[in-house]
């Protein structure tokens, strides 16, 4: 047989390999084997009908928590992944040092989606709301060099959260200690920022080319633009310098204004993700096609917003060999409808916008194999959005 699997008569949408228009995605054995105008009928096991679909290389979440059952934050992947057309989902910090093990075991190696991992500098990591980083003695980096030296096939950066809860009365020490961290094991920090002290300028003097700036569109106090609009001028710096900016929405991270302003400036954040966890995939945010969405109505194109999600954050952490249709890489795929009507999306103060289009994801395939829908757990009975987040 030629094919396991055709996907037929789609629109491609997958910047990151220059495959754009209408072609077939021939799946054989679990990887892409061909992307072409037109693939032959005969010797094909199975065949999606694309046609009036865009599809596009299974998305890379940058900015998850996923470690279901042990954390304050965590989902399951697979049944939002089976919805979504997420297949690679990066875990940012959810595991510390003590609790990685089980990490992997229940969760990396349990999931049919691809899950990887940033590790949290702190070894509690995020098993309660916030303050992992205010008892330094829980930044043991020589636990986390071990950790993250026998889990280099799944470990593919350090993550460090620096706002007033989670650092509150030490400063940007626990910052300090993630920035050696990731210099000793040699990948890449991702920052989360927010509300301070500490500062921003603060913040921005341990980020390094290749480090990932997280909640770049956040609307509180560490807001990366001046109120004019412009971009703060250490923070210019740093991204021309290579510094990435990715969105991260979550309940607290993303502001229309902020937005907006970066668009109407021509900066479009580097990554698109979502920081989905308990609160945030009840909304505003609900999932990565709206908040993809989300900024195709802020008038970015579609192939601009799909590389931010799939070519762009694979090659943030240094795997560009995923979330591509080139022939020869795994055959995680997803299929959408790009749906026009009259919608609402909001950010995390409820700020509203009027939109036209959304997408909708139609098929999700992993490793070749279209993903069932599978039922959800019920929300953690903490997990309540914040009052004026609560839809009545
Ligand atoms: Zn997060």
């Amino acid at each position: 047989m030629d094919f396991d699997l055709v996907i037929r008569g789609g629109e491609v949408v997958d910047p990151g390999s220059g495959l754009l228009g209408r072609m077939d995605v021939g799946i054989r054995g679990g990887v892409i084997a061909a992307v072409d105008r037109s693939l032959p009928t005969e010797g094909i096991g199975a065949t999606l009908d694309a046609t009036g679909k865009v599809v596009t290389p299974g998305l890379f979440d940058l900015h998850t928590h996923v470690y279901w059952g042990a954390t304050y934050w965590g989902i399951e992947p697979d049944p939002l992944a089976a919805r979504t057309g997420v297949t690679t989902w990066l875990d940012a910090g959810t595991a510390g040092g003590y609790s990685f093990p089980g990490f992997r075991r229940n969760v990396i190696e349990a999931s049919e989606a691809r899950v990887f991992a940033l590790l949290n500098v702190s070894a509690i990591g995020l098993i309660a709301p916030t303050y992992e980083l205010t008892n330094l003695d829980y930044c043991d980096l020589g636990l986390a060099r071990q950790i993250v030296d026998a889990n280099r096939d799944v470990i593919l950066g350090i993550k460090a959260r620096i706002d007033a809860n989670t650092t509150r009365g030490v400063g940007l020490e626990p910052l300090r200690l993630a920035r050696k961290l990731a210099d000793q094991v040699d990948l890449p920090m991702m920052v989360h920022i927010g509300k301070g002290p500490p500062s921003l300028d603060g913040i921005f003097t341990q980020l390094r080319a290749g480090d990932i700036l997280t909640h770049c569109c956040t609307g509180h106090d560490n807001r990366i633009l001046e109120p004019d609009g412009r971009l703060r001028d250490f923070v210019r710096r740093a991204w021309d310098e290579g510094l990435v900016l990715d969105v991260g929405h979550g309940t607290g991270s993303f502001s229309y204004e902020v937005a907006e302003q970066m668009l109407a400036a021509g900066m479009a954040p580097d990554i698109i993700s979502t920081d989905a966890h308990q609160l945030s995939i009840q909304g505003p945010m609900f999932d990565l096609p709206t908040t993809l969405s989300k900024f195709l109505n802020l008038g970015m194109a579609l192939p601009e917003v799909i590389e931010r999600a799939t070519a762009r954050p694979a090659r943030a952490v240094r795997r560009p060999d995923l979330a591509t249709l080139r022939p020869g890489a795994p055959a995680d795929v997803a299929v959408f409808a790009l749906e026009e009507g009259t919608y609402t999306f909001r950010d995390v103060f409820m700020t509203a916008r009027t939109a036209k289009v959304r997408l909708v994801n139609r098929a999700t395939i992993r490793a070749g194999k279209p993903m069932a829908q599978r039922p959800e757990q019920s929300l953690a009975p903490w997990a309540e959005l914040p009052e004026h987040q609560r839809v009545k």
